[in-house]
């Protein structure tokens, strides 16, 4: 992985945390505003529906005694009074008759009044004499028309509907009847609706409310004008009318619309409905048919809300568990890619492995023939080499031989001249009759036809060639076989020689003709040293003895001038020589060594330090002679 692959995976990894982060939310949102909606709307439907029941029940109430001043003009006492006001027998029969009346429709009150707006007979006796001029009601029926709107009672602060009728006297508007209707069923209905609501009059003044604190205030503000004209008509007694609490649009209908917390407007605080802030509340008004009044009822959104809130945490839970599904999915679907990628590689790599196996595989194998070529060359060579040392050893003997020749000769010269004598001198006496000294003639021929044998005897094997063939060998023979070959020599050069080997003493485990072969060079080699470097007194050791049980020691020394450094050096490589060409081949102490090593043994050079070369020749002792071996 590369340095900024890791930064960027993190980044990416951030990203995607803060894309879920902002999904969750927005199907939260989603979730809030949908369910506030559908919430909204089901309420505003609800409450749509309970409004419409209560408007209808609360406009039966106000308007079911509206006609009632109407057919009070029909009442002849009233007509009659209205014409002699001042006849108390006439006040009477009206007054008991707007009593009946009152007690029958079941109203406040109902009274009549003159033109000049004072009460001319009533249900209610103690209204007698009152002047209502300044009731608007009084002067909209003066003027031919009904009047009607909400007033409180001057005179007991009881509020109620006022509604009147002028009574006509022919032409002319000769008195106005009145009722004052109750609206305290309305008041005692609110809780039905289980909701804050309120009804307000013409002049937006909350005329009744399920809110105590709301009654007598103003939804609008109340111009310099009206407040003069409500203090001249007196609708409200006392009131003061501060500002409603709430700032609602007074055009609201079905619809509806939403108001949030208190608005005081820095009026009677305790008119302010106890509503915590940012509650909201939703307002919805109907106007009552044929009338100026509203009813406003303002239902509560806190249910919703929380209704909302329920639905917007489960579809941010919906949001996020789904988001979650759909990272364990992408998660799985990246694990059996990877999964899937992974295997591709591996069996890549295992095919690359098994071309790089065969490849190996075959360079092992064409290795191998090589080797196995190698080897069968090497093996020919060493056959070949074998059969080159077997030809030298043979050649070596024949040298030897040549030189043998001139001595045997000389050897035989002796005895054959003997027997020649002999053999002429035994007829002679045999003719005489002399057969004794025949005898002793014939004897003495024998020993000498014997004695010739004996010379000859080691040359019969010496010149044969043979393949190495290890057996007990007496050294002490085979020295004394080399030994033979270079007796003459000896004694032409005036060698000294100094033997030390008891036959039968010591056993090597060895071919005895390489082993001859090999003291036939090392004492030749002694013999040329002495010659050449001209000693005097030259002096030959030849010794053999058990050195260890196991090892048998040969030592050949001579008194010549030594082994030079160089020499002693290059002394076994084949070919190396100091000597005339012609006379030494340099192959000697190399076919030695060979021979030697053959058997098992080891040769090394070394000067004497009484000078000269001394070799020494060590070789397996023969297995069965171990014992004797040990006791020489
Ligand atoms: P060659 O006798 O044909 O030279 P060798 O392998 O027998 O081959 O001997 C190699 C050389 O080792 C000789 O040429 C000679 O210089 C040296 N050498 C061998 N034996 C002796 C010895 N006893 N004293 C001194 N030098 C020797």
């Amino acid at each position: 992985m590369s340095w900024s692959a890791r930064p960027r995976g993190a980044l990416r990894t951030l990203a995607q945390a803060l894309l879920a982060l902002v999904l969750v939310l927005l199907a939260g949102w989603l979730g809030f505003s949908a369910s506030m909606q559908r919430g909204t709307e089901s309420l505003r439907q609800e409450a749509n529906h309970q409004l419409e029941l209560f408007g209808a029940a609360a406009e039966g109430i106000i308007k079911r005694l509206e006609h009632a001043p109407a057919t009070v003009q029909l009442n002849q006492d009233v007509l009659a009074l209205l014409r002699q006001p001042q006849s108390a027998a006439r006040v009477d029969s009206a007054n008991l008759y707007l009593r009946r009346l009152n007690a029958h429709l079941g109203s406040l009150s109902v009274f009549v009044l003159n033109e000049r707006g004072t009460v001319l007979a009533s249900s209610d006796a103690t209204m007698a004499g009152e002047d209502q001029a300044f009731r608007p009601y009084f002067l909209e029926a003066l003027s031919g028309r009904v009047g009607r709107h909400f007033a409180i009672d001057t005179r007991n602060q009881q509020p109620g509907y006022y509604v009147s009728h002028p009574i006509h006297d022919g032409a002319r508007v000769a008195g106005v009847a009145a009722i004052k209707i109750s609206l305290e069923a309305i008041n005692e209905a609110w809780p039905s609706l289980g909701s804050p609501a309120l009804l307000a009059d013409s002049n937006q003044v909350v005329i009744l409310s399920s809110e105590p604190g709301w009654r007598y205030t103003a939804l609008a503000e109340l111009s310099v004008d009206q407040r003069v004209d409500l203090q001249l008509s007196r609708l409200y007694g006392e009131q003061r009318l501060p500002r409603f609490p709430l700032k609602v649009d007074l055009r609201i209908d079905e619809n509806s619309q939403v108001v949030e917390g208190l608005v005081p407007h820095g009026l009677d605080a305790e008119a302010a409905m106890p509503l915590p802030a940012g509650r909201g509340l939703l307002v919805q008004g109907r106007t009552l048919n044929g009338m100026d009044w509203r009813l406003l009822m303002f239902s509560e959104l806190q249910p919703v809300r929380r209704e909302a809130v329920m639905h917007s945490l489960l579809a941010a839970l919906a949001a996020g568990t789904l988001l979650l599904l759909a990272l364990i999915t992408l998660q799985r679907r990246r694990l059996v890619r990877q999964k899937l990628q992974a295997q591709r590689w591996l069996q890549q790599a295992n095919t690359e492995l098994e071309h790089t196996v065969q490849r190996r595989t075959s360079a092992l194998t064409e290795a191998n023939l090589r080797l196995k070529r190698e080897v069968a060359e090497r093996q020919q060579a060493e056959t070949t080499l074998r059969q080159a040392q077997d030809e030298l050893v043979h050649a070596g003997k024949m040298a030897a031989l040549g030189q043998l020749a001139t001595g045997i000769t000389h050897e035989l010269t002796q005895p054959l001249g003997a027997i020649r004598t002999l053999s002429g001198n035994a007829l002679e006496f045999m003719k005489r009759g002399k057969l004794d000294t025949v005898q002793s003639n014939l004897q003495i021929l024998t020993r000498l036809a014997d004695q010739m044998g004996g010379i000859i005897e080691p040359l019969k094997g010496f010149a044969r060639k043979s393949k190495a063939q290890p057996v007990d060998c007496d050294v002490a023979v085979a020295i004394n076989n080399a030994l033979f070959l270079y007796d003459q020599r000896l004694r032409n050069e005036g060698v000294q020689l100094h033997k030390d080997c008891t036959p039968g003493a010591v056993h090597a485990w060895c071919d005895p003709n390489r082993l001859e072969q090999v003291l036939i060079n090392l004492i030749g080699n002694a013999l040329d040293a002495m010659r050449e470097a001209g000693v005097a007194q030259r002096q030959l050791w030849v010794s053999a003895c058990n050195e260890a049980p196991d090892r048998v020691l040969i030592e050949v020394r001579d008194s010549g001038a030594g082994l030079a450094e160089d020499v002693r050096a290059r002394l076994f490589e084949p070919f190396f020589t100091t000597k005339d060409a012609g006379v030494g081949l340099g192959l000697g102490l190399a076919i030695s060594r060979d021979i030697v090593r053959e058997a098992g043994g080891e040769l090394e050079a070394d000067n004497h330090p009484e000078g000269g070369a001394c070799f020494k020749l060590r070789l397996p002792t023969a297995p069965d002679s171990a014992t004797g071996a040990e006791s020489p």
